[in-house]
C-alpha cells in the first residue's frame, strides 16, 4: 500500500488470486494493482504461447520448454505446475524482493501454485475467486475471444478441477457483479494489511520510545 504507515513496516505481503480460468481474477487483480501503485505484480515464466497484446516481461516471461525446464532443474522456482496444457511458474526473485524490500506482492496462479506458496509462506493471504455461475462463467470464457477453441474447452474442463481447491483458500470472492467483487478484493488486501504480524514491527517502535519518553 502506498501509504505512509506502510512504509513502516519491515516485510512484504503475499497475495495469492487464483480462480478457473474465466471467473475474472485478471481483471480483479489488475484494479487492485491500479488502485495501489506499491502492489507489486509476480510476473510468471510460462511456455504458454503470448495472446495478442501481452507483453514479454510484463505480463509473463514466455520462454521455452527447454528453458523452463533447465530452470526448474536449477531450482529456481518457489513454485511451478502444469495448467491447460503448457508450464507456469513463479520464480524465487519475485518473492525474495518483496519480503526483503517490504514491498507487497500479488501472485495470479492456479490452486497447484497456491497449495506450494501457502506451504513455504504460510503468512501468504490467499483468496480464491468464484464466478456467479457455471454457465456463466462458460459465457465469458467464450466472449474473452483471445483463445482458440479447443483451448477454451480446455479451460472449461479444468475449471471444474480448479474450483474443487476452493477449501485450500481463506477467502472466496463471488464475481458477479465487476465493482461489488473488486470491493471485497480491495478489502481483504486492506484488512490483511492491518495484520499484527506485519504491524507488530511498528507497534514495537511506538512502545519503545513511548518507554524512553517516560519521566
Ligand atoms: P481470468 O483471469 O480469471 O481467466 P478474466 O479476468 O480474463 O478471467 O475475465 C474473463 C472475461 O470475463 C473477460 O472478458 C472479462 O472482461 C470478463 N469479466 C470479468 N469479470 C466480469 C463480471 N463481473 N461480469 C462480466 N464479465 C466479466
Ligand atoms: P493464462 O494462460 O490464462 O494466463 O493462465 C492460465 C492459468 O495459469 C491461470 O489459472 C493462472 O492463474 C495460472 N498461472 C499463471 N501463472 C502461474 C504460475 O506462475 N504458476 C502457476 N501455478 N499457475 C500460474
Amino acid at each position: 500500500m502506498s501509504n505512509r504507515h506502510a512504509r513502516r513496516q519491515d516485510v512484504g505481503l503475499l497475495l495469492v488470486v487464483s480462480s478457473p480460468s474465466g471467473a475474472g481474477k485478471t481483471t480483479l487483480a489488475r484494479r487492485l494493482r491500479d488502485d495501489f501503485s506499491g502492489l507489486g505484480f509476480s510476473v510468471s515464466y510460462t511456455t504458454r504461447p503470448p495472446r495478442t497484446g501481452e507483453q514479454d516481461g510484463v505480463d509473463y516471461h514466455f520462454v521455452t520448454q527447454e528453458t523452463f525446464d533447465r530452470m526448474v532443474g536449477e531450482g529456481r522456482f518457489a513454485e511451478w505446475a502444469h495448467v491447460h496444457g503448457h508450464s507456469y511458474g513463479t520464480a524465487y526473485e519475485a518473492i525474495d524482493q518483496a519480503l526483503k524490500s517490504g514491498t507487497d506482492m500479488l501472485f495470479d496462479i492456479d490452486y497447484q501454485g497456491g497449495r506450494q506458496i501457502k506451504s513455504r509462506f504460510p503468512d501468504a493471504v490467499m483468496v480464491f475467486v468464484l464466478p456467479p455461475s457455471v454457465d456463466e462463467l462458460a459465457r465469458r470464457l467464450r466472449g474473452r475471444a483471445t483463445d482458440s477453441k479447443a483451448s477454451i474447452e480446455k479451460r472449461l474442463h479444468g475449471a471444474v478441477e480448479e474450483l474443487n481447491h476452493y477449501d485450500a483458500y481463506e477467502y472466496l470472492v463471488v464475481n458477479e457483479n465487476l465493482d461489488r467483487a473488486y470491493d471485497e478484493l480491495r478489502a481483504v488486501y486492506v484488512a490483511s494489511r492491518c495484520n499484527w504480524r506485519l504491524r507488530a514491527h511498528f507497534a514495537e517502535q511506538l512502545v519503545t520510545e513511548a518507554r524512553r519518553q517516560e519521566p
